[in-house]
């Protein structure tokens, strides 16, 4: 059984097609999805997918690309995130990569939504899920700064160095890959891939973007996943039913889902 740590449901290339998502999910396996917030006025959204299917989850957040969107307060954060199967704060975090012509340092904004989230992860005890891109050094700076060390989380969708992999797993950080591995130009990730360790992997879809080879450039859902967890076990020379199990465990341990608590559910050493 495979679990989609990240996936976005909510969007329309998907929204009307929950059912028939659904379905693929069960006939691929997939038997769990985490649904990720990015705006606050898509929470209800996401929130009642949660709240309608028992193998879903939602997280509450505000990604750092949502412009021209209601601004979280910490305080906002926080009575969103102790609805019923919220489990995580984001996705948050830091994106220069579309600057539209402005400076880093016009970027403030960003840097101070994303210590709201740590802010808000910290007083909720939730983990968060993390995006960055062309911004590793100062994301990790405020993660540092904030001390999200003591509610730690995920790096989503990772496509860094692993010197920044290595900074975020020091900090108590999962390295979360999506279909990016499975990609033919993506040959310095799959290293980072194989210097990460699996009890530190998740998996995800990140859909409706960035679906896997062998269906790269169509709508992805979370029934895809499992093309991200072979090639995560061709990287690991390992059976892909290992990379399944650790990737479930790793979920279960980082999301401290309360709903069908499992015993043993952190112990890595089963899975040797
Ligand atoms: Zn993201
Ligand atoms: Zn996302």
């Amino acid at each position: 059984m495979y679990v989609d740590s990240h996936c976005h449901l909510s969007f329309p290339e998907l929204a009307s097609r929950i059912e028939e998502v659904r379905a693929a999910m069960a006939a691929a396996r997939v038997d769990r999805a985490l649904c990720i917030c990015t705006t606050l006025e898509e929470f209800a959204a996401v929130h009642a997918l949660a709240l309608r299917y028992d193998n879903f989850w939602a997280s509450a957040g505000v990604h750092p690309d949502s412009e021209g969107v209601a601004e979280p307060t910490v305080a906002d954060l926080i009575t969103l995130a102790r609805q019923a199967r919220v489990v995580a704060i984001g996705e948050t975090g830091l994106d220069y990569y579309r600057l539209d012509g402005r400076s880093v340092g016009e970027m403030r904004w960003q840097r101070e939504r994303f210590r709201v989230h740590v802010r808000a992860a910290l007083a909720t005890a939730l983990p968060l899920v993390v995006h960055t891109r062309n911004a590793s050094l100062d994301t990790l700076t405020i993660l540092r700064e904030e001390g999200a060390r003591e509610v730690g989380g995920v790096f989503h969708c990772f496509t860094e160095t692993a010197e920044v992999a290595r900074a975020a797993l020091d900090m108590g950080f999962h390295i979360s890959f999506s279909g990016i591995l499975t990609f033919r130009n993506a040959a310095e990730l799959r290293d980072v891939a194989r210097f990460v360790p699996l009890d530190r992997c998740l998996i995800e879809t990140d859909s409706p973007y960035l679906a896997p080879v062998p269906h790269r450039g169509r709508t992805n859902n979370p029934s895809y996943v499992p093309f991200v967890a072979a090639q995560l076990a061709e990287i690991k020379q390992c059976p892909v039913e290992a990379v399944a199990q650790a990737t479930s465990v790793n979920f279960e341990c980082l999301f401290k889902r309360t709903a069908e608590p499992r015993a043993g559910a952190c112990d890595h050493e089963k899975l040797d």
